[in-house]
């Protein structure tokens, strides 16, 4: 990030959250770039270790799917798929993997990660089924409340519907129209109010930097 002032306030929000989200009984981290986040995913898992991914555009900016493809990787790659059949068999598969990454859509002030999918093979991972979650998010994710993180995800839905060619009415005006098509987006949501019922299965790496959507 080139902006110092930015950077700065991304600093003290992404210290603060990961204060929060420690005290929450996440595995919270802070750290100061991308660099660094990659580095401590790759101290995490360990080599042949099988892991599952969820959609997410901090991940493709971090360069670690590659690095996972090139090493000694069991990885569940859903990018490499066939057709769409497939795709969904890498979903199912995916619910059984070691480690799932994935980043998250909103992080509240009190440490709830709100996140709404398409499918629903991310959020149903991020709650049950992998041994161990990992989510990497920009300190650009928090907000302050519940009906805050609502508000950025339907900020966002439109460009993320746009960028992997949806065709619904928000890829045309830029806002969310509620549609009711069977290309809607936005079909499940989560929230994750706390880490406490598997403490140390949900690792949230949290970057000082603007990353993702
Ligand atoms: S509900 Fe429909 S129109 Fe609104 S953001 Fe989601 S996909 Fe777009």
């Amino acid at each position: 990030m080139n902006d110092p002032l930015k950077k700065w306030r991304y600093e003290a929000i992404g210290k603060r959250i990961t204060e929060t989200l420690a005290e929450k009984e996440y595995d919270a981290h802070y750290v100061d770039n991308l660099e660094e986040a990659k580095k401590l995913v790759l101290e995490m898992v360990p080599e042949g270790a099988l892991i599952g991914l969820g959609g997410s555009t901090t991940l493709n900016q971090m360069g670690i799917i590659d690095t996972f493809r090139e090493g000694n990787y069991r990885l569940i790659d859903r990018y490499n798929c066939a057709n769409h059949e497939e795709e969904v068999q890498k979903y199912h598969e995916a619910m059984n993997a070691e480690y799932f990454l994935c980043s998250t859509n909103a992080i509240t002030e009190a440490g709830e990660l709100v996140n709404m999918d398409c499918s629903g093979n991310r959020v149903a991972a991020m709650i049950f089924g992998p041994q161990r979650v990992i989510i990497v998010t920009g300190a650009n994710k928090v907000v302050k409340d519940l009906n805050a993180a609502m508000a950025r995800i339907k900020e966002i839905a439109p460009l993320n519907s746009k960028r992997i060619h949806h065709d619904t009415p928000c890829t045309h005006s830029g806002v969310c129209e509620d549609c009711q098509t069977r290309k809607r987006m936005c079909n499940y949501m989560t929230v994750i109010y706390h880490g406490r019922k598997n403490p140390g299965r949900i690792t949230v790496i949290v970057v000082g930097d603007e990353l993702g959507m």
